[in-house]
């Protein structure tokens, strides 16, 4: 059904974009706390997601590759990497994980490279 096929890709841009985001702008040198909140907000996003194909694939990837909490650097691209897998098999283009800190902002006041508005 296209209808359903069209809300469920409106979810998963509103998703990554989400996804993404909190990735970039974690910790460079998240304490022990911030990487369990890290790792568990992945975990139970995996498990709440409302498209229960798009949760149960996603939670076979996190078997595969678990989160990567160490730094923002492994967490953006661990991020990176998992959602390229949800690419490829979606026949979707990979996409160039060296721009993700650029790509993905979040217009907070004392980000450094935010963009001013
Ligand atoms: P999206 O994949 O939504 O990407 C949005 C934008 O993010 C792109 O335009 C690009 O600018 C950027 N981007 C692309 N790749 C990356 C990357 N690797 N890292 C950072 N940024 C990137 N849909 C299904 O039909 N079946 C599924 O099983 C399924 N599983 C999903 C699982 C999860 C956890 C999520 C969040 C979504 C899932 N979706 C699934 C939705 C699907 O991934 C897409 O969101 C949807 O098809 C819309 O695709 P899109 O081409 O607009 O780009």
């Amino acid at each position: 059904h296209l209808g359903n096929e069209t809300i469920k890709a409106e979810l998963g841009r509103a998703s990554w974009k989400l996804f993404h985001t909190i990735l970039a702008r974690y910790p460079e040198k998240p304490t022990a706390e911030e990487r369990e909140a890290l790792s568990s907000y992945i975990y139970l996003f995996s498990r709440v997601y409302p498209c229960g194909e798009c949760a149960s694939h996603f939670q076979k990837l996190l078997k595969k590759f678990p989160p990567q909490t160490s730094s923002r650097i492994a967490a953006s691209q661990w991020g990176c990497h998992v959602h390229n897998q949800v690419n490829s098999r979606l026949g979707k283009a990979i996409f160039d994980c060296g721009t993700i800190a650029e790509t993905y902002q979040c217009g907070c006041d004392n980000d450094v490279g935010a963009t001013e508005t």
